[in-house]
């Protein structure tokens, strides 16, 4: 089938070379000439496991190319549109700016019989809306919320845990829902499963997810900080009531919280949707498990000023991590990088590492010195925080790393390491939550 894939970031690059995978004929769109030239040569714009290997092989076939040219799009029987719905500035709800720039761009090129599949997360009732503004081209919309994790988001992908389209009600809603179930095809055949519902529910689906992970991730830490008061452990804490198959133990690291281009803002962007809706009690307590959040991160820079003996001032901390999180270059609100930012801001010499998000990392953040290794960061340092846990980090040789530090004092902001293994090497360790 041809399809069009306009805006192509984090969700659209990897959309549409899945896409092309599956065996459709795919155009991607964006506005960022520099983006499309990386694209169509076959190179990732950023950092996603298996990405490149996909784009070289899809590129390859023929059946993927990336324009910025918008009649391209002619043609395509299903458009996903898969531009970014950022926090508004100075305000909780999202801009639907590009969402509303890529819906006029692609009105002129419809046709009758256009399938419009909208992938943004957006605040319920945009589908509503723009279904009204394409209903004279004839083409049906329906909204087909994404669900991938960057650093899976191949796999994500082309194995969907599930689909969920949001359909018109009557002929127009099984129309589309059959020519979805043919651009789907593959992955319905692994029985992958589907909900076929309506607009609302739809766009509700994904942040009402959205909202679940972030209160669990929230409610682990608010549990740290009981944990922080009482001297108990809160990773023996989640252990033990994540044996409960009702509770489960994903998602319950206590740490430095959480970050991306994601949650944050589609749960402060849910926050302001209730309250236009008139229902913002419902969702009070999402207030709350933003401000647990934040808080880590503000606790996180109490710890490493107490584990420096009370003044940060002139010290030289090493941060290992600067993505949100690992197996990503994704830096947009990063835990790792606002606590950073934070220690320089009061006078620390922050030295930054990551293994794929520096350049992202430099461009948000100039003033923090990077390092290329983590060798290199701690090199000197008077305390070391891991801020994301990336691999390599987590398999860090407290023996070795002990030879090139000023003071071996090592903060684990994610709990990944072994307090005993750093402790027996001679390093004081400190973590959120735990004694
Ligand atoms: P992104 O910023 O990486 O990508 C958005 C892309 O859209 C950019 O390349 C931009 O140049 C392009 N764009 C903007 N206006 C355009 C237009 N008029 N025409 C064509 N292209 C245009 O954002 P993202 O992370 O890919 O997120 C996109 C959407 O998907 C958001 O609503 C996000 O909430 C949602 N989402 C993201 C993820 C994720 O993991 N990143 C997962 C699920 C859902």
């Amino acid at each position: 089938m041809r399809i069009s894939v306009i805006g192509c970031g984090y969700l659209g690059a990897v959309h549409a070379a899945a896409m092309a995978k599956l065996g459709h004929d795919v155009v991607g769109l964006d506005i960022d000439e520099a983006k499309v030239a990386e694209l169509a040569a076959g190179r990732a714009p950023f950092y996603e496991p298996g990405l490149p290997e996909l784009l070289t092989e899809t590129v390859a076939t023929g059946r993927l190319r990336f324009t910025t040219d918008p009649a391209e799009v002619v043609g395509a029987r299903v458009h996903f549109v898969c531009v970014g719905t950022p926090q508004k500035r100075g305000e909780f709800a999202a801009d639907l700016t590009y969402v509303d720039a890529a819906f006029a761009g692609l009105l002129p090129y419809l046709t009758a019989g256009d399938i419009v599949a909208g992938k943004s997360t957006v605040p319920v009732g945009t589908a509503e809306r723009l279904a009204l503004d394409l209903a004279p081209t004839g083409a049906t919309l329906v909204w087909n919320p994404e669900f991938l994790r960057e650093g899976f988001a191949v796999k994500d992908t082309l194995h969907p845990d599930r689909l969920v389209y949001g359909v018109p009600a009557g002929k127009p809603g099984e129309d589309a829902k059959a020519v979805l179930d043919e651009v789907y095809a593959v992955p319905l055949s692994e029985n992958t499963p589907l909900v076929v519902t309506d607009y609302a529910t739809a766009q509700l689906v994904k942040v009402a997810a959205n909202s679940f992970l972030a209160t669990k991730i929230s409610f682990i830490n608010a549990m740290a900080e009981l944990c922080e008061a009482t001297g108990a452990d809160v990773t023996g804490l989640a252990d033990a009531i994540g044996y409960d198959a009702r509770i489960g133990r994903k998602f319950l690291n206590a740490g430095l919280g959480f970050g991306g281009g994601c949650l944050p803002k589609d749960i402060r962007a849910f926050m302001a949707r209730a309250g236009e809706l008139g229902v913002d009690q419902a969702l009070s307590f999402l207030r709350e498990v933003d401000s647990i959040n934040m808080r880590r991160r503000v606790r996180m820079v109490d710890l490493v000023r107490e584990v420096c003996h009370g003044s940060i001032v002139g010290r030289r901390i090493a941060v290992l991590g600067a993505a949100f999180k690992p197996n990503s270059d994704d830096v947009r609100d990063s835990p790792a990088l606002s606590v950073a930012a934070q220690m320089q801001l009061q006078g620390a010499h922050v030295v930054v590492t990551d293994p794929q998000a520096i350049n992202n990392a430099r461009k948000r953040w100039p003033d923090l010195t990077f390092a290329d290794t983590a060798e290199e960061a701690a090199t000197g340092a008077d305390a070391v925080l891991l801020a994301t846990e990336w691999a390599e980090y987590r398999d860090l040789d407290p023996e070795k790393l002990a030879l090139v530090v000023n003071e071996k004092r090592i903060l684990d902001g994610r709990n990944v390491l072994d307090p005993a293994a750093w402790r027996a090497a001679g390093w004081t360790y400190r973590a959120l939550g735990r004694r």
